[in-house]
Order: C-alpha cells, then sequence, then structure tokens
C-alpha cells in the first residue's frame, strides 16, 4: 500500500487531528493503535474517504481518497456490526450488491453466500442479526465488506463491544483472509493481534501519529507514551 497524508488537520468542535504528515509504502496491514480519544477512529474514517478532513488531503495508492474511483475500491467493518437489523445476513449483503454494484439478483446470492462461506456462517445465511451471536454478526458485516471485493479493508475496533471467545473468532476470521492479497487498515486494543497480523503499527497520542514502525516497537518503544501505553494494555 501506499499512503501520503499530506498534512492533514481535522476538528468537531474543536481540532482533534493536528497537522498530520506521513508516508508509507511497502506494507500491506496496518494497525493503528492508542488510548480511547486519541483520534484513531477520526482517522480511520479519513482514510476510509468517509469523512473529508477540515484541512489537507490523503492520497492512498495514488488516488485522492475523497475520489469516486477510491471509494470503489474499499470495504469498511466498523465497531458494532452495522448490520440492517430487519434483514438477514445473507440479505445484508446481496442488498449492497444489486443496489450499489449493479449485480443481478443471482450473482448477488453467488457472491453473498461465497463470503459468508468463507466466514463459516454457511448454516446462519437465513437468520437474521438478533438471532447469531456478535461474533457472527461482526463475521456477517466482514463478510458484506469482503462482498464488493475491495483492494483495502478498514477495520475500526471490530470486536471491541465482544467478549474474548466471540474476540478470538472475529480475529482468527480476520487472519484467515491474508491470503486473499487485500490490504488492511485497522484499529484495535488487541496487541496480540497486532503482533501476528500488522506489518506496521502506528501509535496515535493526542491527535497526532507519535510513534510508529514494525511491530517491534511495541516490544522496544521509544517515547514514554507507548512505553506507558503497553503498560496500561498488557
Ligand atoms: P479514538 O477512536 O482514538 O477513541 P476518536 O477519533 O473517536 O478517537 O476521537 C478523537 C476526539 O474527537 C475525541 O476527543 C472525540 O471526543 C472527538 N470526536 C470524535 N468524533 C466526534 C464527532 N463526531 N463529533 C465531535 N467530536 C468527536
Ligand atoms: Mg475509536
Amino acid at each position: 500500500m501506499k499512503l501520503n497524508i499530506n498534512n492533514i488537520s481535522h476538528s468537531y468542535d474543536v481540532e482533534v487531528l493536528h497537522d498530520l504528515k506521513f508516508n508509507l509504502e511497502g506494507y500491506k496491514s496496518i494497525a493503528i493503535i492508542g488510548v480511547s480519544g486519541s483520534g484513531k477512529s477520526t482517522l480511520i474514517r479519513l482514510m476510509s474517504g468517509m469523512e473529508k478532513p477540515t484541512f489537507g488531503n490523503i492520497d492512498i495508492n495514488e488516488m485522492n481518497v475523497s475520489s469516486e474511483e477510491y471509494r470503489k475500491k474499499i470495504g469498511f467493518v466498523f465497531q458494532n456490526h452495522n448490520l440492517f437489523p430487519h434483514l438477514s445476513l445473507k440479505r445484508n449483503i446481496t442488498l449492497i450488491l444489486e443496489k450499489t454494484r449493479n449485480k443481478t439478483k443471482e450473482e448477488a446470492e453467488t457472491i453473498a453466500l461465497s463470503k459468508l462461506k468463507l466466514l463459516h456462517l454457511s448454516d446462519q445465511v437465513n437468520k437474521l442479526p438478533k438471532n447469531v451471536s456478535g461474533g457472527q454478526a461482526q463475521r456477517a458485516s466482514i463478510a458484506r465488506a469482503l462482498s464488493v471485493d475491495p483492494d483495502i479493508i478498514f477495520l475500526d475496533e471490530p470486536t471491541a463491544s465482544l467478549d474474548p471467545i466471540l474476540t478470538h473468532e472475529v480475529l482468527t476470521a480476520v487472519e484467515e483472509l491474508k491470503g486473499l492479497g487485500k490490504e488492511f487498515i485497522f484499529v484495535t486494543h488487541v496487541l496480540s493481534f497486532v503482533r501476528d497480523f500488522a506489518d506496521y503499527v502506528i501509535y496515535m497520542h493526542e491527535g497526532r501519529i507519535h510513534e510508529y514502525g514494525l511491530p517491534s516497537i511495541l516490544d522496544s518503544p521509544k517515547t514514554k507514551e507507548l512505553k506507558e501505553f503497553m503498560r496500561k494494555v498488557r
């Protein structure tokens, strides 16, 4: 992945990201870590193009992230599964494919079933989100993100609302996707997953990229803030 963050600042009522400049090339799976409120979700939303920075711009793989071309190439998995509650797991996927990707009913069905199978949900496809476990619902939303065949998959704390067993189940399913040739940008508090899955780590602190590098920075943090963070999360 080629990532160019060009002097972005972002404000809601106050400024929460402060003039980030960051260029990176050659990694496929980037983890963003940091305490609550440090700006991780804001940054990942800006990188996905879902939200526009107050100042500056971001290019990923040589595309401006607000371009239509880029938007077609990404998938996003939210903290809470975000599935339509009144639709089955399968229909949650076929609807997107029919409405946004011009797939026929039959094509949409084939894709939905194959992605749900990949996430080990073949026996749950006709259930409503409320009738499956939190882990299954979150895996269905990963299947939905994959269904549009994105180049990059964003995940913002996909296991934040899950217990440790379901967290493990979901993260194992994500690790199994490694062979698909996709790129990943994700936020998580599960450092064992960062070590296993990320090939690059960005540590956010108070709206800035405070420390960054290979996952080995977790073992020998340079800044006192990352040292302290590592003490608190584990
Ligand atoms: P993190 O994901 O690391 O917890 P966020 O990016 O969600 O951090 O938040 C960074 C800061 O921006 C926090 O102070 C948060 O309260 C604020 N913030 C995030 N989203 C909004 C919003 N939609 N409106 C106002 N403030 C927000
Ligand atoms: Mg967040």
